[in-house]
């Protein structure tokens, strides 16, 4: 269904519809990014609603909590409304605040009600170190010893997970569910209407961490039943380093005690009045701790308006075709030089980055980013990349295969250590 020349990538950009929206964003025209999966790029727009909101503290001091185009004290519940057509939820289900790793601490702490003979939660053992950090150290807290009371499911090939597997071990110990849409090394996206079914018939709490897939997968959170999700705006939805992240508790839920309360938690008439009892909003807003950090969450503002202009399902169709054409490629081009596949292939299984797997792949990657290309690596053996649709062209894709060519011909990559650096 591809064809493997450089004319027929360029024929594919001539007719993508996406093609416009690489001008909206910061890139240098001889700088290919394949990273939006780790941290997406700066757009125009939200570095304009960045500098609007500094702008209001600039001429209105306080009165910016309640003034100004974007007044601050409304903003974390606005862009909640704004983000559930995102994940999909009603609008009074979500609430940007926090960050992924504190919100997973909100949500464990209030969801988690160990009892009787259900004492543990079901994790996997593939998922991202800080989920598993925050799980154990909940465990802790609880007086349970994480050895005992953190249940991993297996992997049986080391990078996906099988959803029989994950019902199987919802066995009658198990308090709650913690579960990643998509894994964040391989790419797999799990059967989340499945698993929350299953979750639900047995009466387990489950929640989601949507990080990999939140603003390039769309997402039905309410009707699926899931619990409670959350994740960060700072990868596929290009909000900035250390974007304020996200969270979904669904309705049914509403009027649950949080876990770890804050003022900001507060029902938004009362939390003035100043008194020592808590009066929790009664939507998802009751989740939030203290005063958001309202310059990270400004760059949210505008990047949210391109989603609404695109629309999530047309994201999702553009970056199933760009990871099936990088595919393609790969196949055609590279098969000699030892890469393998390591995401699912089907559509209905894989997000929205390709993971390639080579034994070479941290040097790899070095040379790729002196050839002014931006993989992500992930140790031991894994290049990420992620052909995001807002700014990622077919071109992009072509080019950044052949580079992975040469590099691999000229054995380039033997002058680079192995190794990953600081950050990977
Ligand atoms: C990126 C990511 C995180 C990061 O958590 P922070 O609190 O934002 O640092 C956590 N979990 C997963 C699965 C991620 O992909």
């Amino acid at each position: 269904m591809f064809e493997p020349t450089e004319s027929y990538a360029k024929r594919l950009d001539e007719q993508d519809e996406f093609a416009s929206y690489k001008q909206e964003f910061y890139i240098n025209d001889d700088q290919i990014y394949m990273d939006g999966n780790s941290l997406g790029l700066m757009s125009k727009r939200a570095e304009k609603t960045l500098l609007d909101v500094m702008e209001a503290w600039k001429t209105l001091g306080i009165d910016g909590w309640t003034k100004g185009e974007h007044p601050w004290f409304y903003l974390s519940e606005s862009l909640g409304a704004k983000m559930a057509n995102l994940v999909g939820a009603k609008a009074e289900e979500v609430v940007v605040t926090g960050s992924t790793t504190t919100n997973l601490h909100q949500l464990v702490s209030t969801f988690f009600k160990p009892e009787g003979m259900r004492t543990k939660i079901l994790a996997d053992e593939l998922n991202f170190p800080s989920d598993i950090y925050a799980i154990k150290s909940q465990l802790q807290l609880h007086g349970l010893d994480p050895n005992e009371h953190l249940v991993r499911v297996k992997s049986r090939d080391g990078r996906t997970l099988q959803e029989d597997d994950i019902i199987e071990a919802m066995t009658d110990d198990i308090a709650l569910i913690i579960l990643p849409t998509v894994l964040y090394r391989s790419g797999q996206l799990l059967d989340i209407e499945r698993i929350t079914k299953a979750a639900r018939e047995k009466g387990i709490p489950i929640g989601w961490d949507g990080c990999h897939s939140v603003g390039v997968i769309p997402h039905h959170f309410h009707d699926v039943g899931a619990d409670f999700a959350y994740w960060c705006h700072y990868k596929y939805v290009n909000s900035g380093p250390g974007g304020v992240a996200g969270l979904f508790v669904h309705k049914r839920h509403f009027g649950i005690e949080p876990g770890l309360a804050g003022w900001f938690g507060s029902d938004k008439q009362k939390q003035f009045d100043m008194e020592h009892v808590f009066t929790p909003a009664e939507q998802a807003g009751a989740f939030q701790i203290g005063t958001p950090h309202v310059f990270s969450v400004a760059p949210l503002i505008g990047s949210l308006e391109l989603f609404e202009e695109a629309g999530i399902k047309a994201i999702r169709q553009t970056s199933l075709h760009r990871t099936a054409y990088l595919m393609y490629l790969v196949n055609e081009y590279l098969d000699d030089f030892g890469f393998e596949i390591g995401n699912p292939k089907e559509d209905e299984r894989r997000g929205g980055h390709v993971c390639l797997e080579h034994p070479e792949a941290a040097s790899i990657c070095k040379a790729l980013k002196d050839r002014q290309i931006t993989p992500d690596f992930r140790s031991p053996n894994v290049i990420r990349l992620a052909p995001v649709a807002f700014y990622v062209s077919y071109h992009d894709i072509y080019q950044t295969v052949m580079a992975i060519k040469d590099i691999m011909e000229q054995e380039c990559y033997k002058q680079y250590k192995n190794e990953r650096d600081v950050i990977a």
